[in-house]
């Protein structure tokens, strides 16, 4: 049920938003769900090779979609 009286935009029904990931090694792209924390993040690896070489590219510009006023 959805409540027209909350604006809500794409991103916030999803929740957290994914993080897009390519990594170095195998140069594959990838998506991760935002890590809660640095320490998570550092833990994290390719899903195909598990190297950790890997790096996080622009996070999807949600938090833009959300600006207050519209
Ligand atoms: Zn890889």
């Amino acid at each position: 049920m959805e409540r027209p009286d909350i604006e809500t935009c794409a991103a916030c029904k999803l929740g957290p938003p994914d993080w897009d990931y390519t990594c170095r090694n195998c140069l594959r792209d990838f998506t991760m769900p935002a890590a809660k924390g640095p320490s998570e993040e550092k833990c994290r690896a390719c899903p195909v090779c598990h190297s950790r070489n890997i790096e996080r590219m622009n996070i999807a510009p949600s938090e833009a979609n959300c600006a207050p006023g519209g």
